[in-house]
């Protein structure tokens, strides 16, 4: 028979928001299970440098700042379990899910914290030159581009709001993208139209992304018109990948809403999902601002829904035990 582990708060996800939201829920007593999913420590384990995290003066590496929430998670309290969840029951509490090999997980509180992967174009050149000049993330790595030329991929909000915030260090930013009109919102359109410093290259879709001589790192991308078929090339020094974003929400298809893009539907300024009990936080519900610090504090404010949720239980328990 299959093992069956309870706990008072399930996590599933163990990146910024997962980790946070466990540190938190097991120093208020609730001794959290966090099972860790596909990739233990989220989309921060793939990066390198990050300079952007409070608390560190000096550049700190990705997979070393996971490492460090993982052990202070661990060490207040926190069980991590290295399994994947490949269905859950939420019409119930407590809550129920089974992991890949079998064991079932049941948790009286449920905090999904399963992320969100940047999606790749998939061309030449593009993993290959992951941190060594193709990034889907501008925010995190814009400021190691100043001065430099960069290209950003994309027509959606993420890329116009990408282009516009890269001219913070860049006086040179290309736009690509594989049409002739944008699907950004009007104003961030407006506000990329106007501004000296951007270009924008129309019908272009990245052919490959191309690395220097010697390793050095990329040089500029290969385009071709999608269009007549023309091939060109954009030297350039940095590449933003920002075509869109997939959230980890396969799971709770028709357990749970989702927005039009698939993210998790919460409760305006709280992490509570539509169902009592069930929270999430971090990149699973936002795709506005997708940072480490924000997704660690999402984590914060969902153990603390979670605890404030059971207190309230217990307290409404207590009141039926002395009637
Ligand atoms: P979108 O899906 O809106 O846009 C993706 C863009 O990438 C599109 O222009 C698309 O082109 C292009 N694209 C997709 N696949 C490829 C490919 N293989 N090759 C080349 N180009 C490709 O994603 P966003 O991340 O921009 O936005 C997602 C959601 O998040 C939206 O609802 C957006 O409004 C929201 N958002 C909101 C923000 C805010 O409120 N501040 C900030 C950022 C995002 P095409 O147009 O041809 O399909």
């Amino acid at each position: 028979m299959s093992e069956t582990i309870h706990t008072r708060m399930l996590i599933l996800g163990s990146g910024p928001a997962g980790l946070s939201a466990a540190i938190y829920g097991a120093r208020a007593g609730l001794s959290p299970i966090v099972v860790q999913g596909m990739q233990p420590g989220g989309q921060l384990t793939i990066t390198t440098d990050v300079e952007n995290y409070p608390g560190f003066r000096d550049v700190i590496q990705g997979p070393w700042l996971m490492e460090e929430m993982q052990a202070q998670a661990e060490h207040v309290g926190t069980r991590m379990i290295f399994d994947q969840i490949a269905s859950v029951d939420l019409s119930a509490r407590p809550f129920r899910l089974v992991g890949d090999g079998g064991t079932v997980y049941t948790g009286d509180t449920l905090v999904i914290a399963t992320g969100a992967q940047a999606k790749w174009l998939g061309v030449e050149g593009e993993s290959a030159l992951g941190g060594k000049g193709v990034s889907a993330c501008a925010t995190c790595d814009g400021f190691f581009y100043r001065g430099k030329k960069v290209v950003v991929i994309g027509g959606g909000n993420t890329a116009v709001e990408e282009a516009l915030y890269l001219t913070n260090h860049s006086q040179d930013v290309t736009l690509v993208h594989r049409r002739d009109s944008l699907r950004a919102e009007k104003i961030l359109q407006d506000r990329l139209f106007a501004h000296p410093n951007i270009k924008i290259l129309w019908n272009k879709a990245v052919d490959r992304f191309v690395e220097g001589e010697g390793m050095a790192g990329l040089v500029g991308v290969d385009l071709v018109d999608t269009v007549t078929g023309e091939k060109s090339h954009e030297s350039a020094d940095g590449a933003f990948v920002a075509i869109g974003h997939a959230p980890a929400t396969e799971l709770f298809k028709g357990h749970l809403p989702v927005d039009n893009d698939g993210y998790l539907v919460v409760e305006k300024g709280t992490s509570k999902t539509s169902v009592p009990g069930v929270f999430a936080c971090g990149d699973v519900t936002d795709k506005v601002y997708r940072q480490a610090v924000t997704a660690a504090g999402m984590g914060c404010m969902a153990a603390l829904d979670a605890e404030r949720f059971l207190a309230h239980e217990d307290f409404a328990a207590s009141q039926k035990v002395d009637a």
